[in-house]
C-alpha cells in the first residue's frame, strides 16, 4: 500500500487515534483493570500485569477486519475526500475488492449513525421527493426487454417506476433527512411527516397531491407551484421555497453518478452517506476523518 495520507504518522500514533476514540483516557485491562498495557504490533494490547491480550477492534465495526489500523486510516482519508473504491484501490495499490469491502463497512456505520441520531425536525422544513437509481437506457438489454414486457417503464410520480423513490426534508437550520419509501402516495409521505416533524412547524412543499391536507393535521403548510414557474413566494415575511431540499437532490445525484451503478441492495448506504456528508459539511477533512473513527469505534454494530 502507498501511504499518501497516513505516512506522516508513526504506526503507533495512528493506533492511538483509534484506541483513544474507543476508550478515551480509560484504557485498562479487561481482566485485572490494570492500566499498564503495551501495544503489540498487530493493534492488540497486552496487559503488563496479567498478560491478557485484547484488540482495540473488539465490539466495533472493525471487529471482523484483519487489516491494520494504519491501512484503515489511509482508506478513511480517501473515503472522506470522496474517492470511489476503484479509484482509491488504483492510487494506493490495494485490491479493489478489499477497498470496496472497507468502504461498505464505513457506509454501513454512517447509515447506522444517521438513523440513531435523527432528531424531530421543527421550525421551517422544506419537503420533497425524488427518484434515484440507474437510468432505463443504461440497463442491460435483457432487463430492458423484461421491464417493457411487464409495462414497468413509465416514469414520474404516481406511475410505476423502476427507480427508487426517496422522501426527504431540509430543515432551514441546514440539516437534511432522507429515507427510501415504497411510493409517493399521501399516506406514505404524511405518516413520515407526522413521525418526524414537530406539529406547528412551517412546512413548504411543491403542489404534489400527497401533501394536501397538512394544514388540517396541525402544520403551517405553504406550497410553491413549479408548474406555474413559481419558485419563491413571499408571504408575511416568509420565503416559501424548496430550494434547500432540491439543492440536496442535485448534490446527491451528482455524487451517485460517480459510482457508476450501485447495486440496489447497497443504494440506501450511498444515499445516507451523502446525508451524513451534507450534515457534516462544515467539518474540515481531518475532523471528518476523526468523526468517522469515533463512529467506527464507538457503537456496537449489528453484524457487519
Ligand atoms: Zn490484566
Amino acid at each position: 500500500m502507498i501511504k499518501r495520507y497516513s505516512g506522516q504518522f508513526a504506526v503507533g500514533k495512528i493506533s492511538r487515534f483509534f484506541s483513544h476514540a474507543k476508550y478515551g483516557k480509560n484504557k485498562a485491562c479487561k481482566r485485572c483493570k490494570s492500566r499498564v498495557l503495551h501495544r503489540l504490533n498487530d493493534d492488540r494490547y497486552e496487559c503488563s500485569k496479567c498478560q491478557y491480550r485484547f484488540s482495540v477492534k473488539t465490539n466495533t465495526y472493525l471487529k471482523h477486519s484483519r487489516l491494520s489500523l494504519d491501512v484503515w486510516y489511509e482508506l478513511l482519508w480517501w473515503f472522506v475526500y470522496g474517492f470511489t473504491a476503484n479509484k482509491t484501490a488504483k492510487e494506493i495499490q490495494l485490491s479493489q475488492k478489499l477497498v470496496h469491502r472497507c468502504f461498505t463497512i464505513i457506509r454501513k456505520a454512517l447509515y447506522d449513525y444517521e438513523e440513531r441520531n435523527i432528531k424531530p425536525a421543527f421550525g421551517t422544513v422544506e419537503i420533497d421527493e425524488t427518484y434515484v437509481g440507474p437510468k432505463f437506457k443504461n440497463r442491460r438489454k435483457k432487463r430492458r426487454e423484461y421491464y417493457r414486457r411487464v409495462d414497468a417503464v413509465k416514469r414520474g410520480r404516481g406511475a410505476k417506476t423502476l427507480l427508487q423513490p426517496v422522501f426527504g426534508f431540509y430543515q432551514r437550520n441546514g440539516t437534511v433527512y432522507v429515507e427510501f419509501v415504497s411510493d409517493a402516495e399521501k399516506k406514505t409521505l404524511q405518516d413520515i411527516i407526522k413521525g418526524k416533524i414537530v406539529l406547528q412547524s412551517k412546512i413548504y412543499t411543491d403542489t404534489w397531491k400527497s401533501y394536501r391536507g397538512l394544514n388540517k393535521k396541525g402544520y403551517h403548510h405553504k406550497t410553491v407551484d413549479h408548474g406555474r414557474q413559481e419558485y419563491v413566494k413571499h408571504t408575511r415575511g416568509n420565503k416559501v421555497h424548496i430550494n434547500g431540499i432540491e439543492g440536496f437532490w442535485g448534490y446527491l445525484k451528482e455524487q451517485l453518478l460517480k459510482h457508476h451503478g450501485v447495486r440496489r441492495s447497497n443504494l440506501i448506504y450511498y444515499v445516507k452517506e451523502q446525508e451524513f456528508r451534507f450534515n457534516n459539511r462544515h467539518l474540515s477533512t481531518d475532523k471528518m476523518v476523526n468523526k468517522i473513527i469515533n463512529i467506527l469505534m464507538n457503537s456496537t454494530p449489528p453484524d457487519v
